[in-house]
């Protein structure tokens, strides 16, 4: 596939492009003191000179002495609020001459192109594939959204403070599931892009921006930058026999433990790129047309698992145990995979700082203190 070099113009002309093919561009903005996932009418609207901080419960954003365009990690908003929205109207029912008229809405028209995703966000839309898609029920929503969306990807050139992605082996360089995929370098000299396409849709675009072919120095550049950032990612997981620790932890103190600090608020699971649960509701006009929405859910609600007359999980710690050893352990027998990416996004927007990571390396200790 083609790789070239580009200047900042040439990024400027790749996403005036996609606007220009009637994208509607989504990308990095600052916003609300945050960098997140937002509307974007032109590069001006990147996160241009701003990096974030990131620490187990705590989330800060600052200036950097450079230019810098992606020199920050991922926000609180993944893509799913695109592919997935928190809330979206499957279907309205009103009243006709012959009877009741049942309309199911259509999927959105909208094409979205995503600039600066991550490879651990890339890899939660693969995961997201396989529960949407990979069904004999696949999502028609979600199947729309995925269509006809273009992606353009970053390999991550500074590691962020609760970033994992290296030892889950999602990141920090994008490997699959892109459109595109930029390498940000900043020297002294020169600030460029190295862009390298991943499909034709992707090679074509490419090829209609200025810039100078790629060489073997700007591989080797961007391997240098992505080993970089392996090497100073802030946490990692102790990934070795995680679905078998999850089944012989079932018992484990750790869940009471985790719940005399867990606030069992939802913000874990609503920060998570790949958690997918979901409730319905139907709800009722006063012209009488009855609208059947879908809303996000999550599993550390008391309602989510309410059966008749009560809660299965009435308590935290079976809140935290059903959130963690679905993500790392039934994940697997589902879906044949793990449904954590590393991202570190549980981590930053706990309010309370509960780290994944840490109470995995605790569930292992005390299991091999047993053993
Ligand atoms: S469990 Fe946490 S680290 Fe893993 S994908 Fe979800 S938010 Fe990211
Ligand atoms: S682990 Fe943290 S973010 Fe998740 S529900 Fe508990 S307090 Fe909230």
């Amino acid at each position: 596939m083609a790789t070239k070099v580009l200047g900042p113009s040439g990024l400027r002309s790749l996403i005036d492009l996609l606007h220009a093919g009637g994208y509607t561009v989504i990308g990095p903005t600052v916003a609300d003191g945050t960098i997140v996932y937002g509307s974007i009418a032109s590069i001006d609207d990147l996160p241009i000179g701003w990096t974030d901080t990131q620490e187990a419960g705590s989330y800060g954003i600052e200036r950097r002495e450079d230019d810098s365009f992606f020199a920050y990690n991922v926000g609180p908003r993944s893509l799913r609020h695109y592919l997935f929205p928190p809330r979206q109207t499957l279907l309205t029912i009103e009243h006709a001459e012959t009877g009741l008229r049942f309309c199911q809405e259509p999927p959105d028209n909208i094409r979205y192109a995503f600039v600066g995703v991550r490879a651990c966000e890339l890899a939660a839309v693969a995961i997201q594939d396989a529960v949407f898609l990979d069904s004999p029920h696949a999502d028609p929503n979600y199947a729309r959204a995925r269509e006809h969306s273009f992606t353009i990807g970053v390999n991550c050139a500074v590691a962020g403070g609760t970033c994992f992605c290296a030892s889950m082996g999602k990141g920090p360089s994008c490997t699959a599931g892109y459109d595109l995929v930029v390498t940000e370098v900043i020297e002294e000299s020169h600030h460029e892009f190295v862009v390298e396409a991943g499909t034709e849709d992707g090679a074509d675009l490419l090829g209609r921006v200025e810039g100078r072919q790629a060489t073997d120095q700007d591989a080797g550049v961007v391997d240098a930058i992505v080993k970089e950032t392996a090497r100073n990612m802030g946490r990692a997981m102790p990934t070795h026999g995680l679905r078998d620790l999850m089944v012989e932890g079932f018992d484990s103190p750790t869940w009471d433990s985790v719940a005399q600090r867990c606030l069992s608020c939802t913000s874990c699971t609503l920060v998570c790129p790949t958690c997918f649960c979901s409730t319905m509701s139907d709800t009722t006009d006063l012209v009488g047309t009855a609208r059947r929405e879908r809303t996000w859910d999550s599993c550390f609600s008391l309602e989510f698992t309410y059966l008749h007359g009560h809660s299965v999980r009435s308590s935290t710690g079976a809140r935290y145990r059903q959130w963690i050893t679905h993500k790392l352990g039934w994940w697997h027998d589902q879906f044949g995979i793990s449904g954590c990416v590393g991202c570190g996004r549980c981590i930053t927007w706990c309010p309370v700082g509960i780290d994944i990571t840490e109470e995995v390396a605790k569930l292992a200790g005390r299991a091999e203190a047993i053993a």
